[in-house]
């Protein structure tokens, strides 16, 4: 079967972002709570945290902590990844072996499936 592959050059760009993935998932957990607190911080950062309206903020972090803590098989998901980076098939489908758009790799660098084929093994 022909596949249409992706070229090494992209898939070093999607290496390193699993790789970083990895680290967070891995438990650096601080560097990503730091993270966190920066990215919804901007710049009222300054700001003391006890005023009345940086409950929502703290919530809203609390729970991007909590997802990224939830996703217990992500981490799996990742090694056959780069598994795959080094075998040079990164970026397509295993279940049709099509092409896996890049809008979806941005958004989940470790799926192994195109949208098609994850929605018809999620049903
Ligand atoms: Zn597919």
């Amino acid at each position: 079967m022909v596949k249409r592959l992706m070229k090494k050059a992209d898939m070093k760009v999607y290496k390193e972002r699993l790789l970083a993935l990895r680290a967070r998932l891995r438990g650096d957990v601080s560097a990503m709570a730091e993270k966190a607190l920066r990215d919804t911080g901007g710049e009222s950062s300054t700001m003391p945290l006890h005023m009345a309206d940086a409950g929502s903020d703290n919530f809203e972090q609390e729970f991007t902590l909590s997802l990224m803590a939830n996703e217990g098989d992500t981490l799996q998901r990742i090694e056959g990844a780069l598994e795959r980076i080094e075998d040079g098939v990164y970026g397509s489908c295993e279940e049709c072996a099509g092409v896996i758009p890049k809008t979806r790799l941005n958004a989940i660098p470790y799926t192994p499936f195109c949208v098609r084929c994850a929605e018809k093994l999620q049903s």
